[in-house]
């Protein structure tokens, strides 16, 4: 086998080591079935089984009432920006979104698209998102409120999620997914594209309150429907197997050998200490993000200049440390250090930062 790095890339992203071993020990029979889960029908007991299995394990690691349905859509977290304002506006309400980054600015885009009466109550623009904004109010009138939990790009999270009372939460929880504990009660959806924290790319997982089924319109088409995907299993039509294999084997990982998501929280805060204390004590990283919104999914610094971050990303790989560099649009640098970054990677990558400040500095 080849020596394989700490992956600190921001998506599609690291997978948990037993995750992928299984797939490797299953890959030429799966289950006894003589083939591999790749070549199965979808139809069939043994993928009937994977599917119900990874949404039985949504269930009890979030927690979720038998109010909530769980579904695979293809087309990743963008197609949802589109089939949020399709399926859940309703009609004279508006829809309010509170704009944190690159992720909202784009699914404000696709509601506008569709002539919604959007309103943007909270926006960190004007700061290049460097925060989560504090000073909104949300309309009584509104029929969801739309947030982004975690922006992978600009480095910040929401810490506590926003009070909207019975304004039902929809919320892209693509990159922080399954991070933490939370309640879900006060959403009426949350979606995810798979690839950052619980899976590879290829399907969004959709976790919509049954209350919210009832406003999809008629007239919408099949596929766009969330209807179609609660009365049919998300098996309208052929789903994304392997990866809805593969995000089973991540959360059986997350329960049984993590315990949890109160232990992935507790870990994930360690890991987000050791890298965040690094980079308040150095005066040569420095981060990019106000303390108060930071990620403990994407962390994101600079150096002193850009020369020495083209440096700093190509001595890290060197080092076996890899996918360091900061998303095109804001340039710098970005350890994503998802669930599957284990605490090793991220002391070894504050050991590197070191090392690199001490020969530069
Ligand atoms: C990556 C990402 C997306 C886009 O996901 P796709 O599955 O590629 O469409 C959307 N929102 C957030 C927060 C992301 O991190």
């Amino acid at each position: 086998m080849g020596k394989r790095i700490y992956n600190f890339n921001a998506g599609p992203a690291a997978l948990p080591l037993t995750a992928l071993k299984e797939i490797q020990e299953e890959i030429l029979d799966f289950k006894g079935s003589g083939m591999s889960v790749l070549e199965v029908s979808h139809r069939s007991k043994w993928f009937d089984d994977v599917i119900n299995e990874a949404i039985e394990r949504t269930r009890r690691l979030l927690n979720l009432g038998d109010d909530f349905r769980v579904l695979f859509v293809q087309g990743g977290a963008s197609l949802q920006f589109c089939m949020i304002p399709m399926n859940l506006s309703l009609d004279a309400r508006p829809v309010d979104y509170i704009n944190t980054g690159t992720w909202s600015t784009k699914a404000i885009k696709e509601a506008k698209i569709q002539g919604k009466d959007v309103r943007e109550i909270g926006s960190s623009e004007e700061r290049n998102f460097a925060y989560i904004p504090k000073d909104f109010q949300v309309d009584e009138d509104a029929a969801y409120l739309h947030f982004t939990s975690n922006n992978t790009i600009k480095g910040t999270q929401w810490a506590k999620f926003p009070h909207s009372g019975d304004i039902p939460l929809v919320c892209d929880m693509s990159s922080d997914i399954m991070s933490r504990a939370f309640d879900v009660r006060p959403f009426g959806l949350i979606y995810a594209g798979a690839q950052k924290n619980i899976g590879p790319s290829g399907t969004a997982m959709v976790i919509i309150r049954e209350d919210m089924l009832e406003r999809v319109p008629d007239y919408l088409p099949t596929m766009l429907k969330y209807t179609t995907f609660a009365e049919k299993g998300s098996m309208f039509n052929t789903p994304a197997c392997f990866v809805i294999y593969t995000i089973n084997l991540v959360l059986k990982w997350l329960e049984e050998t993590i315990g949890g998501m109160e232990n992935m929280e507790r870990i994930n805060r360690e890991k987000g200490a050791i890298i965040y204390d690094f980079i308040d004590q150095s005066d040569f990283y420095v981060g990019t993000a106000d303390k108060d919104s930071r990620s403990l999914m994407n962390v994101t610094f600079r150096l002193p200049d850009e020369e020495l971050e083209k440096k700093f990303v190509e001595e890290a790989l060197k080092e076996g440390l890899g996918g360091l560099k900061g998303h095109r649009s804001v340039g710098g640098c970005r350890a994503s250090i998802y669930n599957a970054t284990g605490l090793e990677a991220v002391r070894a990558l504050v050991e590197f930062m070191g090392e690199f400040q001490r020969k530069q500095g």
